[in-house]
């Protein structure tokens, strides 16, 4: 699979091995036409990597699988990746003006006044999100309106407590890895339409962060990599996509695809970053200069059991004060070890890039050791890792669009440009930033490419 000067042909040329590229190289195949995907990193799964600490696996990327997510199930299911739920007896923990509270379920008791607020305003944003249709969020009846605003700005106006407000902060961090001020109304509300209802992105039991896999979501993208041997070319960043009505010429550093289509299957703003010849229209790359990813360092800290268990904790904690916003039990399934993860996400997974990694430890860490005791300030092990500073992925979770860019660009994220096709999760209309999403776009797009063949 090295990519020194070959040349591939192919019916399909798929650009990125993340889970998009690779369902997508999977459905060419399936319907029966070939495919080779170009890869810039040394393996397959883009935001999703796991890796190994003492003889077990753990992510760093995406890991969680939740329901309604069926077309991930259904690929860990053919490739025997097994899931286990995520930790969750006991109490939650929230750390909020100076205070730490115990609370159970996905909502901390903070009173009265900040409950009703964040329930009306879920109730609300839910309401709204059922009005905006997953292919065509632009075509929602108050798109210009709610794409003509930000996510705080609708926040000031509907939310009426400053804890209530924070909270949505957090959970909107915790989502986009963004803050309320970035994120346009109308890609929050279609990002829960997408998903199904804002509880599903939240909550943990019946939600996106109910389970977790046992070797962890990156082996199995590597699987999946595995399974396309040499049609997986690795170690190849795409430069260049020459594109005629017929056909395309994609070029790579070491590696050069010719085919009758492409499949680009990276993140928007990535997908800009590469040259077109002929030079795609205003439209499209109007777009691509649009669609910041968000900015999230994922934190793991090790310890040789999880302690916090016989003290009554989930794991799971919510802070206002940071710099963590959430936090879980990562431990193995078997409890051989205890493992916190936390995320530093938004204004916090922004600066946070900018100290050293013993830095960033020493808050991390603090911060576990204030929610969960004073063993967590002694972990035996720490890892981080900054998405936003990946060459190949630059932030996470997730592309997503300030005011403005859906109603006037949103057609173009998915429609092809003469032979050229667009896949990723951004691109999704079902679980869009999620690895279901990712998955259902590399399809679709494949569809797509192999229907224009004719
Ligand atoms: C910390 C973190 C936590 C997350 N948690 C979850 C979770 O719990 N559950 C969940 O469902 N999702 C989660 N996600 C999101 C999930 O990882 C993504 O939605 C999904 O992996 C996106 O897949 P993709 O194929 O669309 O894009 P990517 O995975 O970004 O794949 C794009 C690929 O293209 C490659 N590439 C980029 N540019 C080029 C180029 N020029 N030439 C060649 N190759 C190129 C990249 O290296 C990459 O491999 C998380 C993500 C992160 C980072």
């Amino acid at each position: 699979m090295d990519a020194a000067q070959r040349e591939y042909e192919s019916d399909v040329v798929i650009v990125g091995a993340g889970l998009a590229g690779l369902a997508a190289a999977r459905e060419v195949e399936r319907l029966g036409q070939t495919a080779v995907v170009l890869e810039a990193r040394d393996r397959a799964g883009g935001r999703l990597e796991s890796i190994e600490v003492d003889g077990g696996r753990f992510d760093v990327g995406g890991q969680w699988i939740g329901p309604t997510q069926d077309r991930l199930a259904r690929l860990a299911e053919e490739f025997g990746a097994k899931t286990f739920p995520t930790y969750a007896s006991g109490e939650n923990a929230v750390e909020l003006d100076g205070k730490l509270v115990r609370y159970s379920g996905t909502i901390p008791k903070l009173g009265p006044h900040v409950l009703a607020d964040i329930g009306q305003t879920m109730f609300k944003l839910d309401r709204m999100a059922k009005k905006v249709p997953r292919e065509a969020p632009w075509n929602a009846p108050k798109a210009t309106e709610w794409d003509s605003q930000t996510t705080w700005s609708w926040m000031r106006r509907n939310m009426v407590t400053r804890n209530g407000s924070k909270m949505m902060e957090l959970a909107i961090g915790a989502v986009w890895a963004a803050m309320p001020a970035d994120v346009s109304l109308l890609h929050l509300l279609f990002y829960i339409s997408s998903a199904g209802n804002f509880d599903l992105l939240l909550d943990t039991e019946g939600g996106a962060q109910q389970d977790r896999f046992v070797e962890g979501a990156g082996t199995l993208a590597g699987r999946v990599g595995e399974s396309l041997e040499d049609r997986l070319v690795l170690g190849a960043p795409v430069r260049t996509i020459e594109h005629t009505a017929d056909g395309v010429v994609v070029r790579a550093d070491g590696a050069i695809a010719r085919g009758r289509r492409a499949i680009v299957a990276v993140p928007p703003t990535l997908a800009g970053r590469i040259a077109y010849d002929p030079p795609l229209p205003g439209y499209r790359d109007q777009l691509t200069q649009r669609m910041p990813m968000g900015a999230v360092i994922k934190c793991l800290a090790f310890y040789d059991e999880p302690f916090w268990r016989a003290d009554g904790l989930t794991g799971e904690a919510i802070s206002a004060i940071g710099p963590l916003t959430m936090m879980f039990d990562n431990s193995p399934a078997d409890g051989s070890r205890g493992v916190l993860v936390g995320f530093l996400e938004g204004h916090h997974g922004r600066e946070l890039t900018r100290v050293s990694q013993a830095e960033r430890r020493r808050l991390v860490v603090g911060n576990f050791a204030r929610v969960f005791g004073p063993r967590a300030a002694k972990p035996d092990h720490y890892v981080d890792k900054s998405w936003a500073d990946e060459e190949w992925s630059r932030g996470c979770y997730v592309g997503y669009t300030p005011p403005g860019v859906l109603t006037a660009f949103g057609p173009a994220l998915r429609e092809p440009i003469g032979s050229i096709h667009w896949a990723g999760t951004e691109t999704a209309t079902v679980w869009n930033g999620y690895m279901d999403g990712a998955i259902e776009s590399g399809e679709r797009a494949a569809a797509e490419a192999v229907s224009s063949l004719g």
